[in-house]
C-alpha cells in the first residue's frame, strides 16, 4: 500500500584491513612529503615564470637603451653638422677653436684659416633653381673635403660660405692648401655642366682672438672678389707686412 515504509537495520558493520601503526605513520609521512614536494614544484614554476618575465623585461629595456644611445649619438652628430651639406656647423668647432687659440698663444702650434665663398653662386640659383643650388653646395663640400687633411675642419659658416680651420699649419702651407682647393673647384665637373669657381681668403692666427683671424681672412676674401674672383688672397697681418698678397691665376 501507498505510504511510508520503514526499514530497520539491526546492525551496521564496517570492515577494513588492519593497518599497522608504522605503515600508517609512513603513509602519513609519505603523503605529507608528496604534498610538500607538489607545493614546492608549484612555487618553483611560479618563480620561473616571474623570473622569465623579469628577464624578458630586462632584455627589452636593454634594447630600448641601446636604441636610445644610438639615437642620442645621431642627434649629437646632427647638432654638430649642417643638415644640407654634412659639413660641421659653427657650434661644432667652438670649444675646439678656443683650445687651438690657446695653443697658438702659448706658441705650441700654428693655426690657419681658409675663408671661401663660391663665385657668382646666385646665378646658379637663378638659372637652375634652388634645388640645383643645394646639390652644388653638397658637391662643393665634397670637393673641399677631398682637398684637405683629416685634422682640418670644414665648417659651413653660412649660406655658400665655408671655412676650413687648419691646425698645425703656417701661412705658407695654408696658401698651398687654398690653392689646391681653388684648383680642384675650378677643374671639377659640376652637376649643372658649367664652370664654377671660388675665392679664398687666407690668414694665420697670430696673438689674437679667433674672431680677429676670421675677420682678417674675410677681409682678404672680399679683396679676392674685388680682384676678379677665382683667386686666393692672403692676409699676413702684423707678421710679414712686407710680403704682398700672392697672385693666382
Ligand atoms: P660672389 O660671391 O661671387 O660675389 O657672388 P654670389 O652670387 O655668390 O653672391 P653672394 O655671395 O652675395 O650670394 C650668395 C647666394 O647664395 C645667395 C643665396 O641665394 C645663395 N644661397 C645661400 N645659401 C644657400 C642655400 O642653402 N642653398 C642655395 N641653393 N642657395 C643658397
Ligand atoms: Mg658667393
Ligand atoms: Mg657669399
Amino acid at each position: 500500500p501507498l505510504g511510508t515504509h520503514k526499514i530497520v537495520f539491526d546492525i551496521i558493520e564496517f570492515e577494513w584491513a588492519y593497518i599497522e601503526q608504522s605503515t600508517l605513520l609512513f603513509a602519513l609521512l609519505f603523503s605529507w612529503m608528496a604534498l610538500g614536494l607538489a607545493f614546492s614544484l608549484q612555487e618553483m614554476r611560479k618563480n620561473k615564470i616571474a623570473y622569465n618575465k623579469v628577464r624578458k623585461r630586462h632584455r627589452h629595456l636593454e634594447k630600448v637603451n641601446s636604441t636610445l644611445r644610438t639615437q642620442n649619438y645621431e642627434f649629437a652628430e646632427l647638432a654638430h653638422r649642417d643638415a644640407l651639406t654634412g659639413a660641421m656647423n659653427r657650434h661644432a668647432v667652438q670649444s675646439w677653436l678656443d683650445q687651438q687659440a690657446r695653443q697658438v698663444r702659448w706658441g705650441h702650434d700654428s693655426f690657419s684659416i681658409l675663408y671661401m665663398d663660391l663665385d657668382k653662386f646666385k646665378r646658379v640659383n637663378d638659372k637652375y633653381g634652388h634645388q640645383m643650388g643645394d646639390d652644388i653646395l653638397r658637391e662643393f663640400v665634397m670637393v673641399i673635403a677631398s682637398s684637405i687633411l683629416p685634422e682640418d675642419r670644414l665648417v659651413r659658416w653660412g649660406g655658400e660660405e665655408f671655412v676650413v680651420f687648419c691646425p698645425n699649419t703656417n701661412i705658407e702651407q695654408a696658401v698651398k692648401k687654398a690653392e689646391l682647393i681653388r684648383e680642384n673647384v675650378e677643374k671639377h665637373l659640376w652637376v649643372h655642366g658649367e664652370l664654377l669657381t671660388c675665392s679664398i681668403g687666407v690668414a694665420q692666427m697670430q696673438n689674437e682672438r679667433v674672431s680677429e683671424t676670421m675677420a682678417r681672412a674675410d677681409e682678404v676674401l672680399y679683396l679676392a672678389k674685388r680682384n676678379g674672383r677665382n683667386r686666393i688672397e692672403v692676409n699676413y697681418g702684423m707678421q710679414k707686412q712686407s710680403e704682398v698678397a700672392i697672385e693666382v691665376s
